[in-house]
């Protein structure tokens, strides 16, 4: 039986990730580590909970003692860390938790690994070889791109928010790691993620949520920023192959090609409520436009041409097929 650590994992994607990866892999036990801030559910995980191969604790990735502790009991033979502060407004008005969370976090979680792992720089301790480090990060260390061009692996990264500073502070971390120790480390930037068991803040359950209400959906300035939408499974899917398959010291961006404005996205949520759950004017009619967030990045879309020609990964589910099922999930959740 294999043993790995996953941060973060009562959060968004990491809970979408742990029911994935245990239901593939049965050979694997998982040891979920999260703080449970505001934005960690423990009920995301309901459907594990009582899987022999899944263990949960509650803690901080912060905590050096807890996690060397963890390390010597369960004996990990990979990391897959996505534990994070995650949200960019959030990282405007408090940006210090993300630097101490995304940053000392992920060098904390490196540092115990690596010296549970590696006796010494390039040399891995016997039974050791293989231990890999997987770090999840965001296609916003790439900054804002303009109307044309994509991000690919080799874009130089330029952060505009605290929360992408952060983030990518966090992957120049892990690259560190292999070019002085000769860590065993994989980076997956991703697009934008939708789909079940995203926290209510973010955009897209807001628009599900406000709409049956009743009450106006917020969009920012003129709904017209772009992003590259991923169906949440569909990045599971490439994180399982990566961490897998992937090259150690190698990055993989992981895209949906679904390209979409914030207009498009309202527009659309709100022509589907309008068929599946009619009332006597359009949800479109409570669409309201909010002051924009400042220094808004226009633009993300990923090019991932390398994960598909090297790994054979392909994004199953286009926004349409995708926003169909996560309404399906959220009108249950909100009614
Ligand atoms: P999330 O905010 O839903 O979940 C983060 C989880 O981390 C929560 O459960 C939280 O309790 C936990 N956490 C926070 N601080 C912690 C700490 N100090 N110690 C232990 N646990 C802590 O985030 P998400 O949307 O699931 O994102 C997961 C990862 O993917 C993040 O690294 C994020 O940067 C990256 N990412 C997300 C998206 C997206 O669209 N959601 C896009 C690109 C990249």
């Amino acid at each position: 039986m294999k043993s790995i650590l996953i941060t973060g994992g009562a959060g968004f994607i990491g809970s979408n990730f742990i029911s994935f990866f245990l239901e593939n892999n049965k050979n694997y036990h998982i040891v979920n580590i999260d703080l449970l801030t505001y934005a960690g559910n423990i009920s995301n995980l309901s459907e594990v909970t009582d899987n022999s191969r899944y263990t949960f604790v509650q803690g901080d990735i912060c905590d050096r003692d807890l996690v060397e502790k963890l390390f010597n009991q369960y004996h990990f033979n990979g990391v897959i860390h996505f534990a994070a502060e995650s949200h960019v407004d959030n990282s405007i008005k408090n940006p210090d938790t993300f630097v101490r969370t995304n940053v000392f976090g992920t060098f904390n979680l490196l540092d115990v690994a690596k010296n549970y792992w590696m006796e010494s720089s390039n040399l891995y301790k016997k039974g050791f070889e293989n231990c890999k480090f997987h770090h999840i990060s965001t296609d916003e260390v790439y900054g804002s791109l303009g109307k044309e061009g994509l991000f690919t692996e080799k874009t130089a990264y330029a952060p505009n928010s605290p929360y992408s500073a952060s983030k990518a502070s966090s992957d120049f971390l892990v690259r560190s790691y292999f070019h002085t120790y000769g860590m065993n480390v994989l980076t997956t930037n991703c697009s934008n993620n939708y789909g079940p068991k995203q926290h209510d803040e973010k955009l897209i359950p807001t628009i599900i949520r406000k709409a049956i209400k009743g009450e106006k959906i917020p969009i920012y300035g003129d709904g017209k920023n772009i992003r590259d939408w991923l169906f949440v499974l569909d990045h599971c899917k490439g994180i399982e192959l990566v961490f897998k398959q992937g090259e150690f010291g190698e990055t993989y961006n992981i895209g949906g090609k679904n390209e979409r404005d914030n207009l498009y996205i309202v527009n659309c949520i709100c022509e589907i409520l309008d068929k599946i759950k009619p009332k006597k004017t359009s949800y479109k009619k409570q669409i309201s436009f909010v002051k924009d967030r400042p220094g808004h990045d226009f633009r993300y879309a990923i090019d991932a041409t390398k994960l598909e020609k090297d790994l054979g990964w392909k994004a199953q589910e286009n926004f349409e097929t995708g926003i169909q099922k996560t309404i399906e999930w959220y009108l249950k959740k909100y009614q």
